[in-house]
């Protein structure tokens, strides 16, 4: 199983080297010694994470070349805008046109998508950002894998399943071993590239730990790895990137500080903020967005989650359905729409084209079966896959009912490829930069 297709360095300026896939020639950030032009590499996220022996590389490549050439037209025919389709002369075709143009679009004009009710209008906005989405990506889709390494965690996130409001879960907390084993079978095993490591704010596992997780895993398997366990502050980060880590995901939640603060008493979203910044200073990449659905929550407010996840530049954008969990605060809210999410996700694509990926997030595939798939339609190129041991996958309950709680790893890998597949989607990362 691959998820990622070998690229052939061209050329190595500095720490960033130009790569070519099947002539489509992307840059990576290099920290491998030893890479000469004309060698075989893996790079996942804008970053090289391993040279490759030319012979397997050009194995992989040959199985890989027919398909990934099949698939792309598969891609290309989705993705076709025919411009007849586009009514003329409405507030509708002005915006599409604006967005075709990659002109900045008002803050009036996002809240006018956003309210778009009509099937054939939601049609046309989705396949704006698919148009987008396949003009600058192609048909590349990252697949990441994500353990979740504890379910403990002290902070009052008022719609939270794992938050202290809730005191009838069973917590656990992964042993160090556990957690490196899982992540070397994700890689050996199951071909993963990118992994992330996610928690609750465990106060029970300091940073020191974690980042010997961290070190262990990278010293085995060449892998690109994401930290989630909440705000670990400057120094948490400091240690951690030392230890190998490159990516943080992390939600700033919601973009309204009033509404933040209602949802996390004694909490403040300008921290939140400078954690980001913090992380993106030290050289993280960035999987950052917002709760769609909260209550209190407005349209202007989306509005602003998605500017502000457009301003921070993340590598990755991440909008998911608040989803109602009991015991907690905001257990009586009611569960957005599918529809609603998805012109999110089109919007996140529109409003940045070129750089950020989208992901398809577990929580809108726990919404509806179809999500992943109409997701990666609406301007959506990432999906992650629950990489935790299955014996602990269930106490991870942010909210009930979540997507992947009981299926094997192989069963979701499986469905995960035949869903790309059948859209022309291949499961690599070509890297962004
Ligand atoms: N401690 C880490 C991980 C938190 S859990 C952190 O702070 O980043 C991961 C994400 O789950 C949260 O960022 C939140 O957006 C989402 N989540 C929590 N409760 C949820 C709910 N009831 N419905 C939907 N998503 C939820």
């Amino acid at each position: 199983m691959c998820y990622a297709i070998p690229g052939k360095v061209e050329s190595i300026e500095n720490n960033v080297v130009t790569v070519s896939y099947f002539g489509e020639i992307k840059k990576a950030r290099n920290e491998l010694e030893e890479l000469l032009p004309g060698d075989y590499i893996y790079a996942q996220g804008g970053f090289v994470i391993e040279k490759i022996d030319a012979r397997r590389a050009q194995e992989v490549l040959s199985l890989w070349k027919e398909m990934f050439f099949s698939l792309q037209e598969v891609d290309v025919r989705l993705s076709h805008l025919d411009i007849a389709e586009i009514p003329r002369n409405s507030q509708l075709s002005v915006i599409v046109d604006k967005a075709l143009e990659e002109r900045d679009l008002a803050n009036e004009e996002l809240g006018y998508l956003l309210n778009l009710s009509e099937e054939s209008h939601l049609e046309l906005l989705f396949k704006t950002a698919n148009f987008l989405r396949q003009k600058y990506h192609k048909n590349s889709c990252c697949v990441h894998g994500i353990i979740e390494i504890s379910n403990y965690c002290h902070r009052n996130c008022s719609y939270c399943g794992i938050s202290n409001h809730v005191s009838a879960l069973y917590r656990y907390r992964m042993t160090k071993e556990e957690i490196v084993t899982t992540a070397v079978e994700a890689v050996q095993e199951h071909g993963f590239k990118a992994l992330v490591l996610q928690s609750g704010e465990d106060r029970g596992r300091d940073v020191d730990e974690l980042a010997a997780v961290i070190k262990e895993i990278k010293n085995k398997v060449p892998v690109l790895l994401f930290i989630s366990f909440g705000e670990i502050g400057e120094s948490g980060l400091k240690k951690l990137y030392a230890a190998g880590a490159r990516g943080l995901l992390l939600r700033f939640e919601t973009s309204n500080p009033l509404l933040y603060a209602r949802l996390h008493p004694a909490y403040s979203l300008d921290a939140r903020l400078a954690e980001l910044r913090m992380a993106q200073a030290l050289g993280y990449l960035l999987i950052t967005g917002s709760l769609i659905g909260l209550p209190g929550q407005t349209k202007d407010d989306i509005v602003g989650d998605l500017r502000l996840a457009a301003k921070l530049s993340a590598d990755m954008f991440s909008f998911g359905p608040f989803l109602p969990s009991p015991h907690t605060p905001l257990r009586d809210g009611s569960v957005p729409s599918l529809q609603e999410l998805l012109k999110v996700l089109s919007l996140a694509r529109i409003l940045d084209p070129q750089h950020g990926n989208v992901v398809v997030t577990t929580a809108l595939e726990t919404m509806d079966k179809e999500a992943r798939r109409e997701g990666l339609l609406a301007g959506a190129n990432s999906v992650m896959v629950n990489v935790t041991p299955l014996r602990y996958r269930k106490f991870y309950e942010l909210y009930p009912s979540r997507a992947h709680v009981n299926e094997e790893l192989e069963w979701q890998i499986q469905e995960t490829v035949h869903l790309l597949k059948s859209i022309g989607r291949a499961p690599i990362d070509m890297g962004t930069q």
